[in-house]
């Protein structure tokens, strides 16, 4: 679940500092020139969601087991809550778009042009 994705085209690395930088909605690859969508969302709360879970756990854990206030559990939530948001361009995933009907035919119709010109040659 955690990587870092890759163009659903031609399977293109992108670097973490790119897929960070990169926002929700439409790119194009530069190694196929294909497009594809860009999602965040839905990986990022996931996994935001499992970090709380484990959090949540591991604090009920501390606060039942001692009895005095200990910086420590403070400090290795703080540590958790940073890698998470480090982590977060790992949730990235690339989708491969659909074609518009448009789109299809006009490169339907450039293939359709290529074979014509071939036929006349
Ligand atoms: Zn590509």
């Amino acid at each position: 679940m955690l990587k870092l994705p890759v163009c659903p085209h031609c399977h293109a690395v992108y670097s973490y500092k790119e897929v960070s930088e990169m926002h929700q909605g439409d790119k194009i690859c530069y190694h196929c020139k294909k497009k594809f969508s860009v999602r965040k969302t839905a990986g990022a709360f996931i996994w935001i969601s499992v970090i709380c879970a484990l959090l949540v756990v591991f604090n009920l854990i501390i606060i039942f087991s001692t009895d005095d206030f200990n910086i420590i559990p403070v400090l290795t939530d703080l540590a958790a809550v940073t890698a998470a948001v480090l982590m977060l361009p790992l949730t990235v995933r690339f989708r491969p778009l659909k074609l518009t009907k448009s789109e299809k035919r006009s490169i339907r119709g450039k293939g359709e042009k290529i074979q014509a010109d071939k036929k006349t040659v």
